[in-house]
């Protein structure tokens, strides 16, 4: 399992050699801090911006497993910590911030209002960034809770989203504080309408789950390929788009005939609530 940092866009000289591209040369690092011995199938991210190492850390809910790799990088002058965001107030992700902030010092705790020790609740489509090319834009996503927000993120031609646990790979959140209609219009308005070359990286590594659930409801050749690379990698996120869910994820096709046909509805928040409820049930 690689827990380097992955691989980005290689860095090619800005020549002549290749005039007709305008390679960005940079791009953002995102490392995946998997948490299987903490509290169950988390991930942390950590997101540095190259030219200036500013960082941040999503959802660092088990510091014992994020701590070390990011002392590790702090004392060897890869990154300067600015940050601790939260996808949204569940011990399993906003649950480490007082530990974070004992060990790290006094950091901006960027996420939702009922997250423990949050300084900063950006309002929803509003932008921030991380050191000088990162831009970020916060996606308010309320159902599986009031408080959870999608962060968008954008340097140069990359994008990402992280989702927290709205928008899982071929699935979504359980609706804890919300119904079928905001988690509809979380995926399949706000989230559907971010470019379809974003890449997400959730919560959770619920992936494998999650395509058994879609194959009980659909055999499409997406959600088969997305089996088959469910069998072969333990880890998937940022493997996927925003396009591939709308592809692979049955709560995303909720204007599918196929998938209305085995819910049993046609209006879109109903496929949403009975999807939601077979899910539930399996
Ligand atoms: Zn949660």
């Amino acid at each position: 399992m690689n827990r380097m940092f992955r691989p980005s866009v290689p860095l090619l000289p800005r020549s002549n050699v290749f005039p007709r591209f305008s390679l960005a040369s940079r791009t953002m690092h995102i490392q995946s801090i998997p948490m299987w011995t903490g509290k169950g199938n988390n991930y942390a991210y950590l997101v540095i911006d190259e030219p200036t190492r500013d960082a941040v850390i999503i959802d660092p809910a088990n510091p014992p497993e994020v701590v070390p790799v990011l002392d590790a990088q702090i004392k060897a002058g890869k990154i300067n910590l600015t940050a601790l965001v939260n996808t949204h107030h569940h011990w399993d992700h906003a649950g480490g911030n007082n530990e974070m902030l004992k060990t790290f010092g006094k950091l901006q705790v960027i996420g939702g209002s009922n997250c423990q020790a949050v300084t900063t609740t950006p309002k929803h489509d509003e932008t921030f960034k991380i050191g000088e090319r990162i831009t970020v834009t916060a996606l308010h996503t309320p159902c599986h809770t009031q408080d959870s927000i999608c962060y968008f993120m954008q340097d140069g031609d990359q994008r990402v989203v992280f989702t927290g646990d709205t928008l899982f790979i071929a699935g979504c959140g359980r609706f804890f504080e919300g119904n079928a209609k905001e988690m509809h219009v979380a995926l399949n308005e706000i989230l559907a309408s971010l470019p379809d070359d974003t890449k997400v990286y959730p919560g959770h590594e619920y992936t494998k789950a999650n395509v058994k659930f879609c194959l009980s409801v659909s055999q499409s050749e997406a959600i088969q390929r997305l089996a088959a690379f469910a069998e072969q990698n333990r880890e998937t996120q940022g493997k996927f788009t925003i396009g591939d869910e709308k592809l692979h994820n049955v709560f995303m096709r909720v204007q599918d005939p196929e998938i209305q046909q085995a819910t049993g509805h046609k209006d879109p928040v109903e496929v949403m609530a009975a999807l939601r409820e077979m899910k539930n049930a399996m």
